[in-house]
């Protein structure tokens, strides 16, 4: 195998971490870049000691030079509740982010994979969501910030594809939970174990009808790593990576108190603006294209990220903004 130098753009946040070390078992030398707005160094605290294992605290709405073989951009916050506290600057992530990094990846003929997300469909009117239908974005609300910005830098990424100035792939990623899911990003899995741990009554937000797809992160870092290592030069994507089993929030909620032999206690909180009502992937392109697909259930993922939550300390967690 040959070993390459890559770089995780936002390596020390949830997947990115998980991704990390990934590559570093399989031989790598890797470069994690964060400005650490949403994570914190305990993510890869155990990452530090490898020889193989370089951290730069930098953000990469300015450019950065580094030699490198790959580059996975995953820098962005990606709950709505940190996504939304500044808005302009989420934007200028996507963006920005995106064009250097694609500047970089030209430079030093890098591959460069581009983490998107189900949020490009919008509140989506087709059902379940394939990659050629395109969304329902309200461009001027707010989960406009995140959305559009997604948006812009898909289509940076493949206009720098057409220009061929570099390799380009983009996963558009559908909710993905597990451990080191921050704690307090407000994000439903985190909220709701993190609720039911501590015997309060679950957030339901709306009347918990809405549905969502949950990935266990496992699943989901073994579709990136097989995008980014597919030799077929004409597949860019975008390519749907998420598990197809559909649950309502409501469903959700009954299964952690399930999970935890409780009673259930809930509390109904108005529903955001513009929150998808529905959401589900069409991974048939995920299985053609990387003979990939989702092997972790919703209840074995949750029980194990059930688990980490029992073993870490809340009040060692600062939360990255105010809305959780
Ligand atoms: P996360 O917040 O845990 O990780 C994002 C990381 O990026 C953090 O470490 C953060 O500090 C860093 N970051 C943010 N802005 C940065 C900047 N300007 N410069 C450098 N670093 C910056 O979130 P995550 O769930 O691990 O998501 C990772 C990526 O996957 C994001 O791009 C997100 O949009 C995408 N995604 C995630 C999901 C999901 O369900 N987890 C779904 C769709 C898309
Ligand atoms: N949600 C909820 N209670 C919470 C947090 C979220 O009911 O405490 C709902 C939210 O309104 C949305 C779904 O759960 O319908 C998923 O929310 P999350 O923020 O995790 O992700 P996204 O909306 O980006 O898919």
């Amino acid at each position: 195998m040959k070993i390459k130098r890559i770089m995780v753009a936002g390596g020390a946040g949830f997947l990115g971490s998980h991704l990390c070390e990934l590559l570093l078992e399989r031989g790598h030398d890797v470069i994690c870049v964060d400005n650490f707005f949403t994570s914190q160094k305990s993510n890869i605290e155990k990452l530090l000691q490898r020889p193989n294992f370089e951290l730069i605290r930098h953000d990469i709405t300015t450019p950065i030079a580094l030699e490198v073989d790959e580059i996975y951009n995953l820098a962005c916050p990606a709950a709505p509740g940190h996504y939304q506290y500044n808005p302009i600057k989420t934007m200028k992530t996507s963006v920005l982010g995106a064009i250097n990094l694609l500047n970089l990846a030209s430079e030093c003929r890098a591959k460069i994979l581009q983490a998107s997300t189900s949020e490009v469909y919008g509140d989506p009117e087709v059902h379940p969501q394939r990659e050629d239908y395109r969304g329902a974005v309200n461009p001027i609300g707010p989960r406009a910030c995140y959305d559009e910005g997604k948006r812009a830098a898909e289509t940076l990424f493949m206009d720098t594809h057409r220009m061929k100035r570099a390799r380009v792939c983009i996963a558009r990623i559908f909710n993905t939970y597990g451990p080191k899911t921050h704690p307090f990003d407000g994000r439903v899995v985190s909220n709701f174990i993190r609720q039911a741990l501590a015997d309060e009554p679950i957030t339901i937000f709306g009347d918990g009808s809405q549905t969502r797809s949950f990935c266990y992160y496992t699943d989901l870092i073994d579709g990136l790593v097989r995008l980014m290592e597919n030799e077929d030069k004409d597949f860019v994507g975008p390519v749907n990576l998420g598990n197809p089993n559909e649950f309502t929030v409501k469903e959700l909620a009954d299964l952690v108190w399930e999970l935890l032999g409780k009673e259930p206690k809930y509390v109904f909180k108005e529903l955001p603006v513009d929150d998808p009502c529905r959401r589900q992937p069409d991974i048939s392109l995920a299985r053609a294209k990387l003979g990939w697909e989702p092997k972790v259930q919703l209840r074995e993922g949750l029980t194990k990220t059930i688990e980490w939550f029992k073993t870490i300390k809340l009040d060692e967690y600062r939360a990255p903004t105010p809305n959780y």
